[in-house]
C-alpha cells in the first residue's frame, strides 16, 4: 500500500462582525475570523495537509483570495474540492488529525459536531478524524484572543 503524509497550518485574525466558523460549525461568539472565505482556519489547515500529502500547491493556489467566487465561501466546499482533486490523481484520505488553538470560545463541547462535518466533507469515517482543541495559555496574539490557528496532518493512500 502506498501512503503519503502531509502537514498544514493556518491562522486568521479575529474581527468583530463576522460569523465564527470552525470545522464547518458556527459558534455563538461576538467575533469571527478575518478572511476572504468564511476564514475557517481549521478546515484550511486540513485542506493544506491533504494537498501537501499529494505534493500539490496550497489552498491559496487552488482558491485565490482575489477570486470573487470564493468571497465568504463555505470552506467545507473547498475541502470537498480538495478531496476531489486528490481522488482525480488516485489518492484518497486515510486519516486526518488536527489541533485547533483558540483562547475562546469553548471548543470542546462541539468537537463531536465538527468531526462529523469534517468526516462528511472528506468521505472519511468519523473514527478517522482526530480533533483536539487547546489554548495558548494567554501568551502571544492567539492567547490574547486576537487570532485563531490550526495545525493538521493527513495521511493519504493510493487507490
Ligand atoms: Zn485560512
Amino acid at each position: 500500500m502506498s501512503l503519503r503524509i502531509g502537514h498544514g497550518y493556518d491562522i486568521h485574525r479575529t474581527v468583530p462582525g463576522r460569523k465564527l466558523v470552525l470545522g464547518g460549525v458556527t459558534f455563538a461568539a461576538d467575533f469571527g475570523l478575518d478572511g476572504h472565505s468564511d476564514a475557517d482556519a481549521l478546515t484550511h489547515a486540513i485542506c493544506d495537509a491533504l494537498l501537501g500529502a499529494a505534493a500539490l500547491p496550497d489552498i491559496g493556489h487552488f482558491f485565490p483570495n482575489t477570486d470573487p467566487a470564493y468571497k465568504n465561501a463555505d470552506s467545507q466546499i473547498l475541502l470537498q474540492k480538495v478531496v476531489a482533486a486528490l481522488l482525480e490523481r488516485g489518492w484518497a484520505p486515510a486519516n486526518i488529525d488536527a489541533t485547533l488553538v483558540a483562547e475562546k470560545p469553548k471548543i470542546a463541547p462541539r468537537l463531536a459536531e465538527m468531526k462529523a462535518v469534517l468526516a462528511k466533507s472528506t468521505g472519511l469515517p468519523v473514527e478517522a478524524v482526530g480533533l483536539k482543541a487547546t489554548t495558548n495559555e494567554g501568551s502571544d496574539d492567539i492567547g490574547r484572543g486576537l487570532a485563531i490557528a490550526a495545525h493538521a496532518v493527513a495521511l493519504i493512500q493510493k487507490i
